[in-house]
């Protein structure tokens, strides 16, 4: 399993690998470099993954989609009252110091900014109002309302928890953008869209917990409508130096306290 990182201050960024995919649709992968807010529960989802991953029976995979949508019914409510609409880390700037609980929401929302800049969309060449959005491991949908709200997409968001879609319906609506996002409980791995049908990919922190990384990303592929954009930012081990044969023991040791 791709899990880490390390100085939660900013985020580094690295091209995708691009040569495995078709050429239909552009791939923009960035990597967050973070802290990792962890519950025991959510441990134990992440140990969860790696196990599925290396035994990848179909019981387990049911077992692993069950427990990740159970650990999203329950805590969501509460990541919600610590961070707002977003279930991601934040980007910041590599001098802040002291940073709060306020300057953290905003650091998310600036996460969202900065990979759409790093992907080649802004607000000068924003997405325009008839573009599709599928935001895959939607969350409480906070990313499609931004995007809603912000460019005028219309955002189909998918998650593995009823909760969260519930939640994520709610507030588009509470917040006039029902019409323009939309939510479901639905599979990335077996997403219950047709070909091609996306012009925004978005996966914002959610292909951590997924079992089979080349299904994820064909899914992510197939649904992309020829010339989409494909966002995934993910957590990643880093790059190893050249003198490095493995992580450094403090890196270690926090990876272990993750999973
Ligand atoms: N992208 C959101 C939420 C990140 S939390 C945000 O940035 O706020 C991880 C999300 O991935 C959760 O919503 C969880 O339900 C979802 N997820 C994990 N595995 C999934 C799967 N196989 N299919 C769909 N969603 C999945």
């Amino acid at each position: 399993m791709a899990v880490s990182s390390f100085n939660c201050q900013a985020c580094r960024w690295s091209s995708s690998p691009s040569s495995t995919l078709p050429p239909r649709a552009r791939v923009s992968v960035a990597r967050a470099n973070t802290v990792a807010v962890s519950s025991k529960k959510r441990g134990f989802e992440l140990r969860a993954v790696v196990e599925a991953t290396a035994t990848g029976t179909a019981m387990e995979a049911v077992e692993l989609k069950k427990g990740i949508a159970e650990l999203y019914d329950e805590s969501s409510g509460l990541w919600e009252d610590l961070w707002g609409d977003h279930m991601h880390h934040g980007f910041y700037d590599p001098n802040a110091a002291d940073v709060s609980v306020l300057d953290h929401r905003a650091a998310q929302t600036r996460m969202i900014d900065e990979v759409l800049r790093f992907a080649g969309i802004s607000e000068k060449s924003p997405i325009r109002n008839d573009k599709r959005v599928v935001d895959v491991g939607c969350g409480i949908g906070g990313s499609s309302r931004y995007l809603a709200s912000k460019y005028g997409a219309n955002c189909k968001g998918i998650t593995l928890s009823p909760v969260q879609a519930q939640r994520a319906n709610a507030l588009a609506a509470a917040q006039g953008l029902a019409n323009k996002a939309s939510f479901q409980v639905a599979d990335a791995l077996a997403q219950p869209f047709p070909d091609g049908q996306f012009d925004l990919v978005w996966s914002m922190e959610s292909g951590e917990h997924m079992p089979d990384k080349a299904k994820f990303v064909d899914e992510l592929v197939r649904v992309a409508a020829p010339g989409a954009t494909i966002i995934l930012v993910t957590w990643c081990h880093r790059d190893l130096g050249a003198s490095e044969k493995s992580l450094q023991p403090d890196e270690k040791k926090l990876l272990d306290k993750i999973c």
